[in-house]
């Protein structure tokens, strides 16, 4: 028999004292944080963190900026930008052409027809009847970085998603989460999931909707959370290109929700106010609390997407009284968020990140007063256009089967019946295209194939094409134009222009020294630089690079 060391047989008889020992020094070495917190505000650009300093408190934005680490030259690296692309980037570290998510919805060439990027009819809704339910990240290609902890960690970290779009909390949470949690709006106000997660909501998902939050948000008043004459910052209330809420006859505050709420789809008007992410927050904490997360050594995961600075962005405009009201209203709840975390996880025991999942164009109505190129493209007149040039070239209009986000997709029965070479027809409509005004650049399939695009339009066009699900010709428009969708009032985001790619990219707590860099970063790096931090694999198809400037 070997004999027992004394050090082996202190072990032998004291078992815990092993463990707490390696415990002890695992975490020592790892450094792991209790919790890793992902928030994404929707439509967030840059320069709100500048334009609206001065409006935030010192716990909020503030706090973020001085105690952390501020990457100042973040962009996105494709187009579209838009929100479930960008949120599947910032958990995959890649962009579309590997992800696979090309768009909010897309037009779908085997099924020959749109489809919405997290619809999933095989799965039930779960917390509602409504097929706003039937969702699940099925079309999402490779790993999230909250995937990889799961493997990382024989699935003991806990992962969770929220967010009111069902998008935004589902492609953060990726394939193997706990739960994604997004809002049924109309007449219901309900945080719901869907079967792809579990048959039935937990007791705290119950109790948080049968505590009717949302019902004392319906039934305030937004005006301006400091008196309006402070607002610098922003242009005149009552702009003619803002949208209107229905029953209203100017875009002016206050906002009587209790009022409004009939005619404004009743649950669904919240996201269009700040309240959204009052509520937002408010079910954060509850399901920290409720699913004990970063309590233990494990580390667990929380994905928040703040989704109703996108709505009143879209509705209002980027320099609208509203969207400065919603900021300084935002800081406020990063700020709660915070003293949440500090005091139930504790200071500097997690880690966090905010950015964003795309800017936004200023309103073109804005910008014309300043002389900026700036206006509305139609693409009806665009399609009426391409289909009477394809009759005069090739006697008939029905080559092309879809237009929609800037692509093109060609009707490839067709041409096999006619025996017409897709590229010869990519050729020619490509030259249609750029007699046409307002389209900028034009690249086709087979330029995307056989070519490597370094920088420029170029790159952004093909990290966004996804080579079986993406289109045969993909066009951009002029800086400055969106759809005339938005002619009555708003706007939007999805070019490759520095108005949607630039956004904001903050890290936060263990792990992360204070300072701030104006080298370029991508947002597909935010995935990679988490898994460095944490120590566990990267995503599966991750193409971005480790921040490295951050670490302590
Ligand atoms: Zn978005
Ligand atoms: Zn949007």
């Amino acid at each position: 028999m070997k004999k027992i060391t004394p050090l082996l047989f202190v072990f032998l008889c004291f078992p815990t004292l092993l463990s707490t020992h390696l415990t002890a020094q695992s975490s020592s070495t790892q450094d792991a944080p209790k919790l890793l917190v992902g928030i994404i505000v929707d439509q967030m650009r840059y320069d709100y963190l500048t334009r609206f300093y001065n409006d935030f408190g010192e716990g909020g934005f503030k706090r973020l900026l001085n105690e952390g680490f501020h990457f100042k030259n973040n962009h996105y690296n494709y187009l579209p930008t838009d929100t479930a692309p960008g949120h599947a980037s910032i958990f995959t570290g890649t962009p579309p052409a590997v992800h696979g998510i090309i768009g909010n919805s897309w037009f779908d060439k085997i099924q020959n027809k749109k489809v919405y990027c997290a619809s999933d009819d095989t799965v039930q809704p779960v917390g509602t009847t409504s097929s706003a339910g039937k969702m699940s990240p099925s079309r999402l290609l490779t790993t999230t970085i909250t995937d990889e902890l799961k493997i990382a960690t024989q699935r003991r970290a806990k992962v969770i998603g929220i967010a009111l779009k069902d998008r935004s909390a589902i492609f953060p949470a990726g394939h193997a989460a706990d739960a994604a949690y997004w809002f049924r709006g109309k007449d219901e106000g309900n945080w719901i999931s869907s079967t792809y997660y579990m048959n039935e909501l937990p007791q705290w998902v119950e109790d948080f909707n049968a505590l009717r939050n949302v019902e004392s948000y319906m039934n305030q008043v937004w005006d301006t959370y400091y008196d309006i004459t402070r607002y610098s910052q922003s242009d005149v209330d009552d702009a003619p290109y803002e949208l209107l809420f229905q029953g209203t006859e100017q875009s002016v505050f206050p906002y009587d929700l209790a009022q409004l709420r009939k005619q404004n789809d009743n649950y669904d008007l919240i996201r269009y106010t700040p309240f959204g992410n009052n509520l937002t927050t408010d079910f954060a904490i509850a399901a920290l609390e409720g699913e004990q997360l970063g309590q233990d050594s494990i580390t667990d995961f929380i994905t928040i997407s703040y989704s109703s600075p996108d709505y009143i962005g879209h509705h209002f405009g980027s320099h609208s009284k509203e969207v400065h009201d919603n900021y300084i209203r935002l800081d406020k709840e990063i700020e709660r968020l915070l003293n949440f975390l500090d005091q139930y996880i504790g200071v500097n025991q997690y880690t966090l990140f905010l950015t964003s999942d795309h800017g936004v164009l200023h309103t073109p109505g804005f910008l014309q007063k300043s002389k900026i190129p700036s206006g509305f493209f139609d693409y009806q007149k665009l399609t009426d256009f391409l289909n009477e040039k394809l009759m005069q070239t090739y006697g008939t209009p029905h080559l092309i089967a879809n237009i929609s986000k800037d692509q093109i997709f060609l009707n490839h029965q067709q041409l096999q019946t006619l025996e017409l070479p897709s590229q010869q027809v990519e050729n020619t409509l490509a030259s249609f295209l750029l007699e046409y005004p307002l389209i900028e650049q034009v690249f086709t399939r087979n330029q995307l194939f056989y070519r490597n695009f370094e920088k420029g339009m170029g790159y952004l066009i093909q990290n966004g094409f996804h080579q079986k699900r993406s289109g045969d010709i993909l066009f951009t428009l002029a800086p400055g134009y969106i759809s005339t969708w938005y002619q009555p009032g708003g706007t939007a985001h999805g070019s490759g222009y520095t108005y949607d790619t630039h956004v904001p990219l903050l890290f936060f707590g263990q792990g992360i020294k204070p300072g701030f860099t104006y080298q370029k970063s991508e947002i597909i790096d935010i995935a990679p630089t988490v898994s460095a931090l944490m120590g566990i694999s990267f995503p599966s198809g991750c193409t971005g690079s480790v921040l490295t400037e951050l670490f302590e």
